[in-house]
């Protein structure tokens, strides 16, 4: 079921708002004119004027996936992999993560000025690998509480000289939850003390046995600090994601995920985006999360200012009117006053659903006192 607020529904049926609150009133229901309507109070006064309702009309906001475009099959290309680190701390992700992007950055000309945006693409043999670059397994975790699948592959990072730990599992157990496929990562191999035949035989009871002993996970050793075994983590990479076959439509209008977003003082509310379906363009009229806006500029994970990304390009953008979530989903609308008007719906609902969880903490609250 969708919504209108009631000054929407007014403007729809070229009537005052003043004479729809009194219809209303006239049908028991007390309603201001920025309070939502559900579909049946809709019908019922479209149906006094003689109007019929189409359900296209009636906004809903916080149902933003009915927006989406179908995906027409024959528009389906390949897209690189989007993929997390994760792993017990000082295991080595970051570090991991820096020596990649430091080793496959292609784009010398930004003078390695290396952008923090949350997110980056690298190269390898002429096909691309997207990695999140949050930290610990805020990409991962938050994303998923949020109902948000923007992760393709997970690296398990396990230090060679630490072994399976708490955290180790405690990730593991998200990827299988998620059926996100593992790839480990065993780290730290210049150790002296490194002993990835342990780290194989402790994985191996959490069913992550290695390809050599009849299983079917990937095990790469690297040494994060040292930039070895990288090249072969990201040839496994892509193998697992030509195994996985992924593919979206970049023919549509842009559709994804928020991956981190802050307020800069110069230059307002910041987002970094995921694209996972359809082609961003600057000047779009956008939807994100609970806000909204048109996108003023886009710079890449390099720094640079591009005009369109594809998808599972990571990208931040300007222009929205708040600062949305990390795990928020995003989406591009045709004309800028429906990203407006869904967008501002959003809002609202969200306030009123904070208000009503609010007063029901202060009433259970109230409860545990007696
Ligand atoms: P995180 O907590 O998983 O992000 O771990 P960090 O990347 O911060 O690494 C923790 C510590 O391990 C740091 O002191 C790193 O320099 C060190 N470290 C990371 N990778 C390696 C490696 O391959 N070899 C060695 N010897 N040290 C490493
Ligand atoms: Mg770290």
């Amino acid at each position: 079921a969708g919504s209108l607020t009631v000054a929407e529904l007014a403007e729809k049926l070229h009537k005052e708002t003043s004479e729809l609150i009194k219809k209303l009133m006239g049908l028991g229901v007390m309603a201001t004119k920025n309070e939502a309507l559900d579909k049946a109070s809709i019908e019922l006064i479209a149906d006094d004027y003689g109007v019929k309702v189409e359900e296209e009309e009636i906004v809903d906001p916080l149902d933003i996936e009915r927006y989406e475009e179908e995906d027409d099959p024959a528009n389906l290309e390949e897209r690189a992999p989007v993929v997390t680190i994760m792993g017990h701390v000082d295991h080595g992700k970051t570090t991991l993560l820096d020596g990649i992007r430091k080793t496959k950055v292609t784009d010398t000309e930004a003078g390695g000025i290396t952008q923090h945006i949350g997110a980056y693409q690298v190269e390898e043999g002429g096909k691309r690998v997207t990695f999140l670059d949050t930290p610990g397994h805020a990409a991962f975790t938050t994303m998923r509480a949020r109902g948000a699948q923007a992760t393709d592959i997970t690296i398990l990072v396990v230090a060679a000289d630490d072994g399976v730990m708490p955290q180790t599992v405690e990730a593991l157990n998200h990827a299988k939850a998620a059926e996100v496929p593992i790839i480990v990562a065993v780290n730290k191999m210049d150790k002296e003390n490194a002993n990835p035949d342990r780290v194989m035989q402790e994985l191996t009871e959490y069913e992550l046995v290695p390809e050599a002993w009849g299983g079917e996970t990937i095990f790469v050793n690297v040494s994060a600090v040292k930039g070895e075994g990288i090249d072969e983590l990201l040839e496994m990479i892509l193998l697992v994601a030509e195994v996985e076959e992924l593919k979206a439509n970049p023919e549509k209008r842009a559709q994804g995920t928020v991956v981190e977003a802050e307020l800069d003082k110069g230059r307002g509310p910041v987002a970094t985006l995921l694209v996972q379906g359809g082609t961003m363009n600057v000047g779009d009229p956008i939807v994100v999360g609970y806000t909204h806006g048109r996108i003023r500029a886009m710079m890449n994970d390099v720094g640079r200012r591009v005009k369109t990304a594809g998808p599972s390009t990571p990208v931040e953008i300007t222009g929205l009117n708040d600062v949305p979530q990390a795990g928020d989903q995003f989406l591009v609308f045709a004309d800028e006053k429906k990203a407006k008007q869904i967008g501002e719906g959003r809002a609202v609902r969200a306030k009123e659903a904070q208000r009503r969880q609010t007063s029901r903490v202060s009433l259970d609250d109230l409860y545990n006192q007696l």
